[in-house]
């Protein structure tokens, strides 16, 4: 059996029979899989806290068609602090999600793993008024390296270009529309404010974009844009926004409805 080590993050587990565990690994270079850890979920396996979800560990795989299985794994860090703050938890939970969701297996893409990486120790070790900031800095890089969009410089229906400071943000159309095309087909209202903070996390590094401070206003509106962005790409609702937003006591609607696609289920 051809054996190949990877370092990888733990992006989702799945009970397997009695004691084995399934994982999909995000690895630094080969991009997303899935393996088997057998007897992963019994107490004092040398596999158990090795797979367990956020964990970043050193992995000996042996490869299979598929599915590969875990020869041994050596933590190298376990982000507790995602694991013991519910807070913290619900946002380094959606960004699992959402890179599980936004990716196909083995399909490396180098920046991917910096970026999760970058942002969970943000999520585990950061103060909580930089949360909001990485997961917008998350979204909109992950989105970009998938071939996501969304366009931000020109009217995403027509090409041309989007003169003045009234915006309208339309997933359909993959983004913004100048005035002439929103006036036609519609999309929701964005202000500058929010699109000049999304230029500016897509141009900076990670280190800059946590220093950018967003008001409640602007915060507000690029995640709900965002979040109707997603669904709309993914054609459904992150399970772990469900959670997220029972803990913020949904203070907001986030989401609006947008062509029949309410984020319900
Ligand atoms: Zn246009």
């Amino acid at each position: 059996m051809a054996l190949f080590r990877a370092e990888a993050v733990v992006l989702r587990t799945k009970d397997l029979g009695e004691a084995d565990r399934i994982v999909t690994l995000l690895t630094a270079t080969e991009g997303k899989l899935r393996a088997v850890a057998r007897g992963a979920r019994r107490q004092r396996n040398r596999l158990a806290s090795g797979t367990q979800l956020f964990t970043r560990a050193d992995f000996l795989l042996s490869r299979g068609k598929g599915l590969h299985t875990v020869s041994q794994c050596q933590v190298l860090e376990a982000f507790r602090p995602l694991r013991e703050d519910l807070d913290r938890l619900a946002r380094g939970s959606y960004c699992l999600e959402l890179l599980d969701l936004a990716t196909e297996e083995q399909d490396p893409a180098p920046i991917l793993y910096p970026l999760l990486l970058g942002t969970l120790h943000v999520l585990a070790d950061g103060p909580a008024d930089e949360w909001d900031i990485a997961l917008r800095f998350f979204e909109l890089h992950l989105l970009q390296a998938a071939g996501f969009g969304p366009g931000w410089d020109v009217c995403g229906h027509c090409g041309g270009d989007l003169p003045g400071d009234s915006f309208a943000f339309d997933p359909a159309a993959g983004g913004l529309l100048c005035g002439s095309c929103r006036v036609a087909s519609g999309g929701l209202r964005i202000s500058l404010g929010a699109v000049q903070t999304a230029r500016h996390l897509l141009r900076a590094d990670l280190r800059r974009a946590r220093s950018t401070r967003m008001g409640a206003a602007v915060a507000m509106e690029l995640e709900r844009s965002l979040r109707t962005y997603i669904t709309y790409i993914l054609e459904r609702r992150l399970r772990s926004l469900d959670f997220l937003d029972s803990l913020r006591g949904a203070e907001n609607d986030r989401e609006v409805t947008y062509n029949g696609i309410s984020g319900e289920d």
